[in-house]
Parts: structure tokens; C-alpha cells; sequence
């Protein structure tokens, strides 16, 4: 059980300096005491940041980086980009699906993420045939998971339906196709997998208002309270102003009011993009202590609209960033985005810090705390006792830093920060990225590169 000397910690109460971190074997904190370096085996050369939630990921969509960005004519929007989709979902296979995630994982570990929340729906063949191993895709994201070092919670996706009212879904999303009774053989492969690593764990995800009716959504949640389970629950739930329009003339109401009004939501779900959402149901949101999960460098590219963060955090609402199409790799990024366009609606500055504290801190706090509720995982705002050692190091030498009070290291991170103020990034209580370099890069890069010739 190594012990570590860090001379700065953040932790939940704020920075800390001359603390002893001792990790057990199995990459758990299970100490944190004032100390000297002379008193410990290690030392870390920096400031110790716990490592980033990204609670919402697709991590195949990286590679459609620069290919949607040619207007061809009218107006491009969500819908467009996701013709785009479409075609690379068309061009993939398990050994690719594995290749894309697994370099798109280092570069999250490197943009200071430790842990991802994959919201998986690339199920089957094109034809919408099952692989022989009907887990095939789901193997291939924690295989991508394990060579990349991330901890990882696979949500596998339920999509059943092209739109609200049980339409047929298109050739092109054939792949993602489950029924109940199949998607609960998925779970339960899932589940299997899950168990064999300490950084895994699972739960569910039915895609979105429109893509499972409203019987299903009844029908699974039954069969997982009488399982037992107590996971994470995710979806997608008004994303784009057509989706909530088409809610309310299928039910009568908007997604999140419909959703909150009949079904036992609580606090292990996640409201995946509830970005057009009225006052009251914010208050309904709020009541029923979900995390809001926002993304929105995605959103910003996709266009789709801005997240009430100011309103919702005044309602002591959580939240969390994801990473969701993978635009943008970097934590510090997300949270620099959800501050920005809170300032540009609002006009004001430091809309998101709560009163009191500076801005980065108390935005990592927030962040770090809604990610951890959103994995279902002890929500707690910084390095402490019994959470995973998943670590940050900024380094303190880094020409940003020098001669800035340490109240100040976390705004510079969120609204200067590039990777390379991270000299190391650490999951589990091992080493995963030194001086910027992942330790599998030239396997990773091989996979991805080999997809590409
Ligand atoms: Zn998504």
C-alpha cells in the first residue's frame, strides 16, 4: 500500500497542503493526513486535482471530426449531422468500434478525464443481425476501456423506435435495434463484464422519449426493480426543439414533464441534453433530485440550444459535463463552455460560482460531484477517503501557474488550461499519462491508424 506526499490537494473542503495520500492495493484512498515528503515513499511534483466525470460519451463519433463542417445548402442542423453519423456507423465493425474508442479514451484520460459514462448503441451488424456473441460490441468497449486505463460505466442503449409513436426504424439504424426481452439478455452479459474489474460498472440507458414507448420504458424499469437494481439510469431527453414538439402533440406534454409526471424518477437518473426545458419543469427536476447532464461543446456544435445552468444551479440543481460526440476532449474546455454561454445569456461574469467561492473550484466541485451522482458512485467534490485514486497532477511549473495564489490554479485550468498543464494523470492509483504521453500510446495509435489505410 504506497503512500504519496502531495504538498497541494484539492479535496471536498477546498486546497490542503502537506497531505499523506496512502492508496490501497485495489487504487482506493483510504487515507489523507498532514505530513511531511520524508515521511512518504513517493511524492508528487504538483498539485494534486481529482480526475474529471464525463458522464456522457459516444466515443466512435470522435472520428466524424472535420467531416461535418461542409455546408452544402439551406440551413445545417442536428438532423444533418446526424446523416453524417449515420454513414460512419455504416463503415464500422467491432475491431474498429474497439480502435475508435480506445484512442478516443486516451484522449480523454489526457484532456483529464478519469472516468466515462459510454452511452452504447452499436449493437449489431448493418443488417441489424446479431454478432454471434451477442455481447461482441459491448466486450469491445471495455477491451477499449482496459488498454486505455479509463474507468468505465457502459450503459448500454435501448432503441427501439425511429419516433414517438412506435415508428419503424430506418434501414440505417438497424444496428441499434433491441426489443425488451433482448436488450435484457444485453444487460445481463453486460453485468458479467462488469464484474471482472473494479474500474467497470453499468447501467442503463433507453435512448430518449422517442426511441422507446412508453410501455417498455414501464416494462424495464419493473423487471429492474424486481432485480434489485440500483444503477444508473440515463436518456436523452430534449435535445432539439422538433423532439419536444413532437412529445407534446404525441402526449400532451413537453419530454421532462411527461417523463416526471409518470414514471418513479429519482436520484440515479441522469436528464441526458435537457436543454429546452420550462421553469416549472426545472422545479419538477429538482424535486426529483436528478443530475442534469450537460454537454456543451456538442451542444454548441450541434446547435442545439443552451441548458438554464444559472436558473437550475439556484435551484441547488446537480450537474455534470459530458464529452457526448467527443468535439472536444478536454475537461477544462466543457467547463469553460458551460460558464461562457451562461455569461453571454445572462450578462453577467462568474454566473456559475456559488457565492463565496472562486469560480474554478467551485465549477470543478459542482462537475466532479454531479459526474459521480450520475454514475451512480458517492458524490464528493474533490480527492477523499474511500473514491477511486484518480488524480490530476497540474504542473505548478507551467508559466500560467507562477506566482498565482493557489485559489486561482483551478480558474487558470478551466479558462487557460491545455493538457499541458497536466504533467500526470492517474486512475485507480497508477500512472495511465506521463508528461503527456499515454503508457499505451503506440498500441492505441496503431489501432487507429490501421482503421484509416
Ligand atoms: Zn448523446
Amino acid at each position: 500500500m504506497p503512500d504519496y506526499f502531495a504538498p497541494h490537494i484539492f479535496t471536498d473542503q477546498g486546497w490542503r497542503s502537506s497531505i499523506k495520500v496512502s492508496v490501497t492495493d485495489a487504487g482506493i484512498v483510504n487515507a489523507l493526513e498532514p505530513s511531511v515528503a520524508a515521511e512518504c515513499e513517493h511524492a508528487f511534483a504538483g498539485a494534486l486535482v481529482p480526475g474529471m466525470v464525463n458522464l456522457h460519451s459516444h466515443a466512435f463519433q470522435r472520428s466524424l471530426v472535420g467531416e461535418t463542417g461542409f455546408k452544402a445548402s439551406g440551413s445545417d442542423s442536428f438532423w444533418s449531422w446526424r446523416e453524417a453519423m449515420y454513414r460512419r456507423v455504416a463503415e464500422l465493425n467491432p475491431d474498429k468500434i474497439e480502435a475508435l474508442t480506445a484512442y478516443c479514451y486516451m484522449e480523454l484520460l489526457q484532456g483529464g478525464y478519469t472516468s466515462v459514462a459510454e452511452f452504447h448503441y452499436l449493437h449489431h451488424q448493418l443488417n441489424g443481425a446479431n454478432y454471434q456473441n451477442r455481447a461482441e460490441t459491448s466486450e469491445r468497449i471495455f477491451s477499449a476501456a482496459n488498454s486505455s486505463g479509463i474507468n468505465l460505466t457502459l450503459l448500454p442503449v435501448l432503441y427501439t423506435w425511429a419516433g414517438f409513436g412506435e415508428q419503424q426504424l430506418s434501414e440505417r439504424q438497424l444496428p441499434f435495434q433491441h426489443n425488451l426481452d433482448s436488450y435484457l439478455e444485453l444487460l445481463s452479459a453486460v453485468e458479467s463484464l462488469a464484474a471482472t474489474s473494479n474500474q467497470y460498472s453499468w447501467g442503463v440507458a433507453p435512448h430518449s422519449l422517442r426511441a422507446v414507448s412508453e410501455a417498455q420504458l414501464r416494462a424495464l424499469l419493473e423487471c429492474l426493480q424486481q432485480q434489485g437494481f440500483s444503477g444508473p439510469v440515463h436518456l436523452h431527453i430534449a435535445e432539439q426543439i422538433r423532439e419536444v414538439e413532437e412529445c407534446r402533440e404525441f402526449y400532451g406534454a413537453e419530454p421532462v414533464a411527461w417523463l416526471l409526471d409518470n414514471f418513479p424518477v429519482d436520484n440515479n437518473w441522469c436528464l441526458v441534453h435537457a436543454t429546452h426545458v420550462n421553469t416549472n419543469e426545472l422545479k419538477q427536476m429538482r424535486k426529483h433530485a436528478v443530475v442534469a447532464g450537460l454537454c456543451p461543446t456538442t451542444e454548441a456544435d450541434l446547435g442545439d440550444g443552451v441548458f438554464p445552468t444559472a436558473a437550475w444551479q439556484q435551484l441547488g440543481g446537480a450537474w455534470g459535463v459530458g464529452s457526448d460526440s467527443n468535439i472536444c476532449v478536454t475537461q477544462a474546455e466543457e467547463l469553460r463552455w458551460l460558464e461562457y454561454t451562461q455569461r453571454l445569456q445572462n450578462q453577467q461574469r462568474n454566473v456559475l460560482a456559488n457565492s463565496g467561492e472562486q469560480l474554478g473550484a467551485s465549477l470543478y466541485q459542482q462537475a466532479l460531484k454531479g459526474g459521480l451522482q450520475a454514475l451512480a458512485r458517492t458524490p464528493v467534490g474533490g480527492i477523499a477517503v474511500g473514491q477511486s485514486a484518480d488524480f490530476l497532477l497540474l504542473d505548478l511549473h507551467h508559466p500560467l501557474l507562477l506566482g498565482k495564489p493557489q485559489q486561482q490554479w483551478l480558474d487558470c485550468w478551466v479558462f487557460a488550461g491545455s493538457t499541458q498543464m497536466l504533467s500526470q494523470v492517474w486512475v485507480a492509483g497508477k500512472c495511465v499519462v506521463n508528461g503527456g504521453r499515454h503508457i499505451n500510446l503506440t498500441a492505441i495509435t496503431a489501432a487507429w491508424r490501421k482503421i484509416w489505410q
